[in-house]
């Protein structure tokens, strides 16, 4: 967002009625990348398809024109708990917003409906299972509708984890509103999804809008994973004290194992999975928004369209399935364009995991062969030595910057590699001699043993230290040959199969083991980099308790922390999160200009005209009651972002790694 200063100037709509709503509304100086152009291609009465990473700002492609055009804007969203939440910051500015679902008794439905026919609201949120129903479609057709909004529109996409059926029903509105404007919203990137969502929404004529899919306050990190609960303990306390932000897990159970382990050791974290019932979860949804600084540790059935601002970090502690996946997930952290920090802590067993889940796993050979290009696109990401972000981007189809992000881990510290090919053929041989001599498979344990020389007790009932391969890589650690065989695995040069887990020659192996390829790898570091090491983009090295105040100059933090203690009040007054009174970003601006007058406070970006009234006093009051501004500083600030998706859940239990386990 932009300072104090003067409106940019800009081709188009710029006197239109478009932008004097942002500015009287939305209290925003300039539109956003492509937000000025959906607006007026919508505004005009166009389709448009539009796919912006979260905190891109796709809100605003919608409820500007659901403001500027006669009728109401029908939003179509998935997400009935977070519905109230959404209405709620809309009422905040002014704008009338209702909703209609089943957390609603008959009264209340009812109340709504009337508004709607009488012209009284300017958006109505519903689930697509709501919009499909007979009565809803014909309540529809009795009033007036300005735009039809299909929020989270990947959720048609069948091969997506969030896919929902009635979201298929949705083609039926172009055909029985002909005139009405559609737009289908996602922050999920890929072509092919955005292909699906043409296609299954029917809107062949829309036009097509791809913002940017980087987000340059993220930090994206992937370490390698020993001790994971620790290392994350060490990462939060070191990096994210008091801090909110979502941790990933595979399954329920190290959800809540994990969730424990941080509230053990003084980290307030609560867990969410589609296996507690809907009131915890919901209750823990709502305090996540709400409190400051809490961790929620989660399945991927959490996430989607949390449109809380500030979340600073996110963390995984398995791989996730894909990298859109992790990019969803990643996503949600830093809408407010502050520094946030993507983490996740990957290892050997993540790769044997997934790949078995994908074996052992329903669907047929065709959904399988698609889950391993999934997942292999994702253990490319893992495993590159270059730029992480520029993997990202191009794996969106995206130009990344050549010279690197200068944000991610392999860009500040950049991984030495060596040439792995002998050590390559020494695993690869091992299990050839296993299979060829023994007709024996063996797990990535046993191997790494064997080539080890251990005489562990596993070792000597195969009589596996009679092999020609025994002992013959006593010049790597244990955690050293982990590593080997983990960017094999990555690289497709070994396999994992059955049950067990059982390490297995690929085509692409023999090319290895006849010396006709060179195996390049990542140097595994003796120790994990702290996170010191890699410390933001900020370089400020380690920061006090509250993110929020990130780059704001010391001599401003009281006035922003009292504006924050006075915004916490009005927040519990009134029973909504604290962003919905003001985001931490608009405080930070209102700190830095020091406005003496409501007039002057009008002028900050974030401030309309509904907040402007609501709350100018009380904030002038605030910075009064603090003396005069400590001199003026210059103001800055940025944006950003992402959007999240719930996912199924049942995944299969999982230990963390190192697993001593038989593998045979
Ligand atoms: P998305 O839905 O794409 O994830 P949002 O619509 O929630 O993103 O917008 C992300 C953040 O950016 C919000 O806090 C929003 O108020 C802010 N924002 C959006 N557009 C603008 C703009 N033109 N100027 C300033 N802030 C904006
Ligand atoms: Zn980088």
């Amino acid at each position: 967002m932009g300072g104090m200063g003067g409106i940019i100037e800009m081709p188009g709509v710029t006197d239109s009625e478009a932008l004097a709503t942002l500015h009287r509304v939305f209290g925003y100086e300039a539109f956003r990348g492509e937000q000025e152009a959906v607006i007026e291609h919508v505004v005009a009465g166009g389709d448009a398809v539009v796919l912006m990473p979260t905190g891109g700002g796709k809100s605003l492609c919608y409820q500007i024109p659901a403001l500027v055009r006669p009728g109401t804007g029908i939003v179509v969203s998935p997400l009935i708990a977070l519905m109230q939440d959404q209405v709620d910051a809309l009422r905040a500015l002014g704008v009338r917003a209702g909703f209609m679902n089943s957390t609603q008794d008959f009264d209340e439905r009812r109340v709504v409906e009337a508004e709607f026919l009488a012209g009284e609201l300017d958006l109505l949120y519903l689930a697509p299972e709501r919009l499909r129903l007979d009565s809803t479609l014909d309540l529809l057709s009795r009033g007036k509708i300005a735009v039809f909004a299909i929020d989270e529109a990947h959720c048609v996409s069948q091969w997506g984890h969030d896919f929902r059926p009635d979201y298929l029903s949705l083609s039926l509105l172009g055909e029985r509103w002909p005139d009405v404007p559609r737009i289908a919203l996602t922050a999920t990137a890929t072509d092919a999804t955005h292909q699906e969502i043409t296609q299954r929404l029917h809107m062949p004529t829309a036009r097509h809008f791809v913002a940017s899919f980087d987000r340059p306050n993220i930090q994206y990190r992937i370490v390698p994973k020993a001790d994971p609960k620790k290392q994350l303990l060490t990462f939060l306390r070191e990096e994210h004290s008091g801090d909110a932000g979502i941790i990933y897990c595979l399954s329920r159970k190290s959800v809540e194992s994990t969730a424990e382990f941080l509230s053990r050791n003084g980290i307030e974290a609560v867990p969410y999975h589609a296996g507690l019932d809907a009131g915890t979860r919901a209750a823990h949804q709502s305090r996540f928004l709400r409190e400051e600084g809490l961790v929620v540790v989660a399945t991927i059935a959490f996430g989607m369209g949390i449109d809380k601002p500030d979340v600073r970090f996110v963390g995984h502690l398995d791989l996730p399935k894909s990298v859109e996946g992790y990019y969803q997930e990643t996503g949600r952290a830093g809408r407010d364009g502050l520094p946030s920090t993507a983490w996740m802590a990957y290892g050997l067993n993540d790769v044997i995991q997934q790949r078995k889940l994908i074996q052992l796993g329903e669907g047929d050979e065709a959904f399988r062969r698609r889950a391993a290009a999934h997942l292999d696109s994702m253990l490319a990401l893992c495993e590159t030595a270059q730029c992480r972000r520029g993997q990202l981007l191009a794996y969106f189809g995206q130009d990344p910057d050549p010279a690197g992000c200068g944000n991610c881990d392999t860009c500040l510290v950049p991984p030495e590699t060596w040439d792995g090919t002998v050590a390559a053929q020494k695993v690869l041989s091992t299990v050839v001699r296993l299979q060829r001599e023994r007709g024996q498979k063996f797990g990535a344990i046993q191997i790494v043993d064997i080539l080890l020389g251990k005489r562990t007790a596993k070792v000597i009932q195969f009589d596996h230290d009679q092999l020609s391969v025994f002992g013959i890589g006593e010049e790597l650690a244990e955690g050293e040959w982990r590593g080997v065989v983990r960017q094999l695995l990555a690289q497709g040069l070994l396999a994992v199969e059955g049950e067990y887990g059982t390490l297995v020659l690929t085509e692409a192996s023999g090319s290895v083991l006849r010396r006709e390829r060179e195996v390049p790898l990542r140097k595994e570091p003796k120790k994990p980099a702290t996170s010191r090491s890699a410390s933001g983009s900020s370089g400020k090295g380690e920061r006090k308790a509250k993110a929020a105040a990130t780059e704001l100059p010391e001599e401003l933090q009281p006035a922003f922390e009292a504006l924050r203690a006075w915004r916490a009040e009005q927040a519990r007054e009134q029973g909504v999160p604290a962003y919905v009174i003001f985001h931490d970003a608009t405080l930070r601006e209102i700190a830095t200009a020091w406005p003496t007058s409501v007039t002057q406070l009008g002028g900050i970006s974030g401030v309309g005209e509904k907040k402007l009234a609501t709350y100018g006093e009380g904030v002038v009051e605030v910075l009064a009651s603090l003396g005069g501004a400590p001199g003026s500083a210059p103001t800055s600030g940025s944006a950003s972002a992402v959007d999240g998706d719930p996912g199924a859940d049942d995944w299969p239990e999982m230990d963390a790694e190192p697993e001593p386990e038989d593998w045979i």
